[in-house]
């Protein structure tokens, strides 16, 4: 039987895990299955070690990881983030994987370069502080560099952070109100509790103004965000500090951290251009790259794109899935970003996300060279 073949018929079954046979299932039940296919065909792939074969022409020359807060104890935080091992393990996976972890600098002159070896970059949202306490000696270990991206309301305490705010009511309570949502939401165990996050989260989507309608739940229970954005987030101190490790280099992330597509052009040139002064005069030193705040197609698109190239950024990252090509240096402003900073995390996850196998079902075998989508 030629490899061809047998390729061809294990893309169609991906293809129809993918999609089948949900189009005839009831739709609540739709939005359970699919996800859970979806990691059916991962570990097939995984199992049958065809993955890589297949989505051979989804692996690019690069790939951008994406991570946020690194526990001491994810379970402690409703698994939001993931541990300083997790991560240890996925530098050990991305340089067993042929990878160099390089600089965003280097990763975009590599791009250019078509003999050049294949990398891959670590990103780190919103600025925790764990991410100087828990993910800063892994990455010292590990010698490996990381951008972090930086929302001005996180060091400042001006940002309305509605995911600390959600999680800690969940955290510390067994029952959940959302009179917006027209909903209750009972969440006595670990489970339940990961449940309600996912669903709220699902729910507020890239919607601003349903996040807005958590503030008076907050203020009903008596939740201050700017104490809990104290409490996981660096100050200027610690940035300060933080920014001058060698192996550290500080990227953009809005002042606000809002859905920006909603947002008037006007206002989303300042959210670049504000964030990126307000780096460079506390860091001093230039500001040269953006990642979007939630980063999807629902979230940030072409506009954005305009408007951080015009901000003077060089290059913007999103959460579209997919590896990086030279081709994404002609559109610089939205490239993909893989987000492998979840607990827990099974091994075929990460293996499809670091062959482009994930790229390759969440298209349907579509384009690998993400842009818009
Ligand atoms: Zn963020």
């Amino acid at each position: 039987m030629p490899t061809s073949f047998f390729l061809n018929n294990v893309k169609n079954l991906l293809r129809n895990l993918r999609q089948e046979p949900i189009s005839a299932l009831p739709r609540r039940l739709t939005a359970i299955a699919r996800p859970k296919l979806f990691r059916l065909s991962e570990e097939a792939a995984y199992r049958t070690g065809f993955g890589p074969l297949v989505a051979r022409a989804y692996r690019g020359k690069g790939i951008a990881l994406m991570f946020h807060e690194i526990h001491p104890d994810v379970d402690a935080e409703l698994r939001t983030g993931c541990s300083a091992a997790q991560l240890d393990r996925i530098i050990d996976a991305v340089r067993a994987d042929g990878r160099d972890i390089v600089t965003i600098d280097e990763g975009l002159r590599r791009l250019e370069e078509p003999e050049s070896a294949p990398f891959a970059l670590l990103t780190f949202d919103d600025a925790y502080r764990d991410n100087r306490t828990n993910a800063l000696p892994v990455l010292e270990g590990a010698q490996a560099p990381m951008t972090l991206f930086v929302p001005t309301g996180m060091i400042t305490r001006s940002i309305y952070a509605w995911w600390l705010g959600l999680r800690e009511i969940i955290k510390t309570g067994d029952v959940l109100d959302l009179p917006a949502m027209s909903r209750s939401f009972k969440c006595e165990d670990l489970a339940s509790k990961m449940s309600t996050m996912r669903t709220v989260t699902g729910w507020i989507g890239t919607d601003q103004t349903r996040a807005d309608a958590l503030a008076p739940v907050f203020a009903a229970k008596g939740i201050d965000i700017a104490s809990l954005v104290a409490r996981y987030a660096m100050d200027e101190a610690e940035l300060r500090e933080f920014a001058a490790h060698p192996l550290v280099e500080i990227g953009a992330h809005t002042q606000s951290h809002r859905f920006l597509s909603g947002l008037d052009e006007a206002v989303v040139l300042e959210e670049f251009k504000a964030n990126k002064a307000y780096l460079e005069e506390l860091l001093g030193r230039p500001v040269r790259y953006l990642a979007y705040p939630y980063g999807t197609p629902g979230a940030c698109g072409e506009r954005e794109a305009y408007l951080a190239a015009l901000a003077g950024y060089r290059a913007s990252f999103t959460t579209r899935a997919g590896h990086l090509f030279a081709a994404h240096l002609e559109h610089p402003q939205l490239l993909p970003r893989i987000d492998v900073g979840y607990a827990p995390q099974s091994p075929a996850a990460l293996a499809s996300r670091l062959s482009g196998l994930h790229r390759a079902m969440s298209t349907r075998f579509g384009s690998p060279v993400a842009t818009r989508a």
